[in-house]
């Protein structure tokens, strides 16, 4: 085996060290390093060191104020949403009348296609990619029944070329015709790490006459966004994977400015109306020009907790900056991979040009093991912790805050030794 040698990894980590003393790093439950070798960031995201201290306080308000909290905690649980609102809207490149904090990524999904997926008897379709991630493909589903259409009819699966593992811009744009009333794509597709061309889909299903929205779970932090100039319709995302705020955090929803003002139908509760009449009880809603109207209920406070921490966290350190570091660590990565993959029945699947992926690049496993009995031998035998997506792919993302040039070569070095050589 070819590998690098170990000290030219932690002398990359000395010159281009990234953010790791802010984490909690997992022990390791084998191998010879004590921390682990964290690879599934894309999945769950590592723990900040701020997030307990800062819980704590918020529980502690509580303790000491009981309902008075509500406007007089140290962060007033009133307006607690707001404090998301800012740093959410610069992660994706929104502007904060755009952006809200609420809910999970399905059920975002749900509200938003209440409102953005309007089918007429001759446009009613919707177009996914076949490996869209399950959720989105029973959301969609499930939303064109419930408009009385016919799920296998409606929902238009886009698939990769025969023998490529990636979809072509051109290939999906191909497919919006006038029958498609939403399209709704990954950002950065979960299984093979594909970045899309946002803008170019996006304004290519607006000139088929179609509205245009962005599942962006694996894209939010991960790799830089503006929702507000590629004027996408809508996008929501989760915020446990690449956003570590721990697991089924709150999720983040989009709103373009130009529908926030529009009389769209939106399903409504105390939480959509403006916050100045919400105590007024009146029987109709008066909900604000902004995504703030998405809102239903009133916020779980402990919950956004650790999402605040979390994007003001990025919010210091920068997207751009950790675009940057990303390019240079996944690039790592897949050299050092290379040299295992090329004796090996493992194939990265992953785009090779960077401005096509984000931090992850996802393996292709031959012969009979599959990706969870791997997986499994990583992590005890090496300490590696990867993520497997059955039966066949292993998902590895150097994740710019806190992973480092050491733990690619532990990787690297891990799969080397549990995958055979091809005899
Ligand atoms: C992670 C992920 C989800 C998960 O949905 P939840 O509502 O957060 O459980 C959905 N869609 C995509 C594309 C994902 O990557």
């Amino acid at each position: 085996m070819i590998l690098m040698p170990e000290s030219d990894a932690l002398d990359r980590d000395a010159a281009d060290p990234g953010h790791r003393e802010l984490f909690d790093i997992p022990p390791a439950q084998g191998g010879s390093y004590p921390e682990v070798a964290y690879f599934a960031g894309n999945s769950l995201g590592l723990r900040p060191k701020a997030t307990r201290t800062e819980l704590l306080a918020d529980l502690d308000a509580w303790a000491e104020l009981g309902a008075e909290g509500h406007l007089d905690a140290p962060r007033p649980w009133l307006p607690y949403h707001e404090l998301l609102t800012g740093p959410a809207a610069r992660l994706v490149g929104a502007l904060p009348v755009e952006t809200v904090v609420m809910n999970s990524l399905t059920v975002n999904l749900h509200l938003l296609m209440v409102s953005f997926y309007r089918p007429a008897a001759d446009r009613f379709r919707i177009v996914i990619e076949d490996s869209a991630f399950p959720s989105d493909s029973y959301a969609v589903r499930s939303h064109v029944r419930f408009h009385g259409f016919d799920a296998d009819d409606a929902v238009v699966r886009v698939r990769p070329r025969p023998g490529e593992d990636c979809l072509r811009t051109a290939d999906v744009v191909d497919r919006l015709g006038s029958d498609v009333a939403l399209v709704l794509l990954g950002g950065v597709n979960y299984l093979t790490g594909e970045l899309m061309d946002i803008p170019a889909i996006t304004a290519a299903g607006h000139a088929a006459g179609a509205v245009v929205g962005w599942d962006l779970a694996h894209a939010a932090g991960n790799v830089p966004l503006s929702l507000h100039d590629w004027d996408v319709d809508f996008a929501a995302w989760c915020s446990y994977k690449y956003l570590n705020s721990g697991p089924g955090a709150l999720a983040g929803a989009f709103v373009h400015e130009r529908h926030v003002k529009a009389e769209l139908p939106r399903f409504e509760g105390w939480w959509s109306t403006e916050p100045a009449t919400r105590f007024e009880m009146t029987p109709e809603s008066r909900p604000p020009a902004s995504a703030d109207a998405w809102q239903v209920s009133n916020p779980p406070i402990f919950s956004m907790g650790p999402v605040r921490t979390s994007l003001e966290l990025f919010d210091r350190v920068g997207m751009v900056v950790l675009r940057e570091r990303s390019i240079r660590l996944t690039a790592y990565l897949e050299k050092l991979l290379g040299s295992v993959t090329a004796t090996r029945a493992l194939q990265v699947i992953t785009p090779a040009d960077p401005a096509r992926r984000g931090a992850q690049l996802s393996l292709r496993i031959g012969g009979t093991r599959t990706a969870g009995e791997l997986a499994k031998r990583l992590r005890f035998e090496s300490g590696v912790i990867a993520d497997a997506r059955e039966p066949d792919v292993l998902r590895l993302a150097p994740v710019p805050l806190y992973s480092t040039y050491h733990d690619c070569w532990r990787a690297a070095a891990a799969l080397a030794q549990a995958v055979p050589e091809n005899a």
